[in-house]
């Protein structure tokens, strides 16, 4: 936090944004309502060491329920990252209040839009706010140059653009650990059409763990991805219906008791499995909070 604050403003934002304000510069009393669940109130107290869960999108590629695309804040005391930054994702982390420059570390389990489609803005955003910390984005193999590509068919140019801050892209072979500060992440390979190798992801914070299936068709890879994890954060893209390389809620359920994990949370939901009324997992909203 290094730009003065005005009173009763607890923000974390650049020196060229305004204290209580978004980059419009609108005062946050005007920004549009947050959804309902933000900061609910049933988790226990946060541990010392605690990683808190946000869902900034639960969504699947198209909109349905209104919901952004798949982004995942993880917030630990030593920094935060995003897991998935789908192309509606930055301005999920404004309506959120969540301030770009926070993150320093970009976790990605696929190559499609709604999971890296984000990332041209997440980094122009950064290079006009006048960012100087370095953004760190770790994916499959192929992220180099579909970033590169993405940037330059969206912003031609921006890909080689002089920046104040450094962009490093790290490629992250399967089963491989990486120490990415400040968790090591794990990638598993699961099975899902996009071009490069789809991953899970297992992401872990000294004794927390939290794993996230990414999209894929059901494999027992997901079993190692989450193994005794805290939460697993996972597909359920429609109730019943099988869709090639994705998974759905009947499937998953069938599946679930060698998961091995503490708890399940499931998101990127089509308007079928939304518009289920009994579900056996906990649902996932745009603005759901979780303490790890
Ligand atoms: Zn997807
Ligand atoms: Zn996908």
């Amino acid at each position: 936090m290094d730009a003065a604050h005005e009173p009763g403003c607890d923000l974390r934002h650049t020196p060229r944004q305004r204290c209580n304000a978004n980059a419009l510069g609108r005062p946050a009393s005007e920004w549009p309502a947050a959804p309902a669940h933000r900061g609910r109130t049933d988790e226990p107290p946060a541990p010392a060491t605690a990683v808190t869960v946000e869902f900034l999108g639960s969504g699947d590629a198209f909109g349905s329920g209104g919901r952004f695309q798949a982004c995942l804040l993880l917030r630990t005391p030593d920094g935060s990252l995003l897991i998935d930054c789908g192309a509606t994702s930055l301005v999920a982390m404004k309506r959120a209040g969540v301030d770009p420059s926070e993150i320093g570390l970009v976790l990605v389990s696929h190559l499609h839009g709604d999971h890296f489609g984000g990332l041209p803005f997440l980094i122009l955003d950064g290079q006009f706010s006048g960012r100087r910390h370095p953004l760190v984005i770790a994916g499959p193999p192929g992220l180099r140059e579909r970033l590169t590509r993405a940037m330059e068919v969206l912003f031609p140019g921006s890909s080689t653009a002089v920046r104040r801050f450094p962009v490093e892209v790290v490629q992250l072979a399967p089963r491989v650990s990486a120490r990415l500060n400040p968790v090591t992440v794990t990638a598993f390979e699961v099975i899902h059409a996009s071009g490069d190798p789809a991953f899970a992801l297992r992401v872990e914070y000294g004794e927390r763990v939290v794993a996230y299936s990414g999209d894929t068709a059901w494999t027992d890879a997901l079993i190692d991805a989450a193994n005794g994890s805290d939460l697993f954060v996972c597909e359920a893209y429609f109730a019943e219906k099988r869709v090639r390389y994705h998974l759905d809620y009947a499937t998953l359920k069938e599946h679930a008791p060698r998961l091995g994990c503490k708890r399940i949370i499931l998101t990127h939901m089509s308007a079928d499995m939304l518009g289920r009324s009994e579900v056996a997992f906990e649902r996932a909203e745009d603005g759901t909070v979780i303490r790890v």
